[in-house]
């Protein structure tokens, strides 16, 4: 958590709920020692505080509140079409946490969720057996960190750690896995003290520090996000460069440019597992509700076009972000290592 800056810094999860059906789990256990100063509060179903109606996701994000709960019904699901398969078939991500530490401006999750609290789902032995129920019939490439940042959230869940060793298992039963951690922490501790597993890839978003520097509050710059990405790298980590969502800012060529010479100089690109690139597309339901909530964010009330349900840039300014950064990309890249999020 030494991350965040100091303006946000509130004592972390001053009260956490705790289903009942979760209680005893011994990761509920572990988690809520971690603060011993909190209130705990007992409550039938973490929806029940979750999906409350008409509460301030802005608001509850400032002074974040945990739920700790049990998930139920469906535990993985199919890639969403806004997202990137990076060629793989069988696409699907896990949401063991929602929500997230960071307070990115654009983050679909301001739209998707009705509250700004996170959930951690304790029952992760339950999303690991549908994993493996689901590998028994075909590979899998499963993104675990979409509706969080799970790498942010180390030290109090611990749960990259456990998907690592999940994972590792699975490969060496030559279980056709591959997983992405998606993660715009900088935490070299991480690093430090795990070692790298052959299909896992962390993917590490990187942003102009003007981008990060208006929008992606409380996040690491992008200094400390490169001396973590080149850390990873020295260390044998496999690492996706991801500038993914690509956002429009005054002088977007300047900045993203001066982005390039940094990253250039500071990460050896022929280690690098792969780059994703991407502008930003959102939609129309989560964007509506983003601009609600946030009626003086430039980058939500930006007059985006709308095609078949998804909000994106003009096709003009798409290709134009989309091409400048490929291009200078592929100076330092082969071509396919470099995948293009297209509508
Ligand atoms: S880091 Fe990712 S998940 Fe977290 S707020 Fe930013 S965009 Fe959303």
């Amino acid at each position: 958590m030494k991350n965040l800056k100091n303006n946000y810094y509130n004592p972390f999860f001053s009260h956490i709920y705790v289903e009942k059906a979760a209680k005893d789990h011994p990761r509920t256990k572990r988690i809520l020692q971690k603060f011993p100063q909190a209130n705990i509060i007992f409550i039938d179903h973490y929806k029940d505080v979750f999906c409350r109606k008409r509460q301030n996701f802005i608001l509850q994000q400032k002074t974040q509140n945990l739920i700790l709960g049990t998930k139920q019904g469906n535990l993985i699901y199919k890639g969403a079409p806004v997202c990137q398969n990076f060629g793989n078939e069988s696409f699907y991500y896990a949401s063991c946490i929602m929500n997230c530490v960071y307070d990115c401006e654009y983050c679909y999750l301001k739209g998707m969720y009705p509250s700004g609290n996170m959930v951690i789902f304790v029952n992760l032995e339950d999303i690991f057996d549908e994993v493996r129920n689901l590998l028994k019939k075909h590979a899998m490439y499963l993104c675990i960190s979409y509706d969080t940042d799970m790498l942010a959230m180390e030290p109090v869940a611990g749960y990259t750690k456990e998907w690592i060793s999940f994972a590792e298992t699975q490969i060496n039963l030559r279980k056709q896995l591959k997983i992405e951690i998606r993660t715009k922490s900088a935490d070299a501790r991480f690093w430090q003290t795990h070692s790298p597993v052959p299909g896992i890839i962390y993917a590490i978003t990187l942003s102009p520090q003007a981008v990060i520097d208006a929008y992606e509050h409380k996040t690491p710059s992008l200094k400390q996000r490169l001396a973590s990405a080149k850390e990873a790298i020295q260390r044998g980590f496999s690492v996706r460069l991801c500038f993914d969502p690509m956002l429009y800012c005054k002088g977007w060529e300047l900045q993203y440019s001066e982005m390039l010479k940094q990253i250039f100089a500071e990460i050896n690109m022929n280690k690098i597992e792969d780059v994703s690139v991407g502008t930003f597309r959102v939609s129309q339901d989560y964007l509506k509700k983003m601009r609600k909530n946030q009626p003086g964010s430039a980058v939500v009330q930006f007059p985006y076009q709308n095609d078949g349900g998804v909000y994106h840039y003009s096709k003009e300014l798409t290709e134009q972000m989309e091409g400048f950064l490929t291009d200078n990309l592929k100076k330092e890249l082969p071509e396919n290592k470099i995948f293009l999020w297209k509508l």
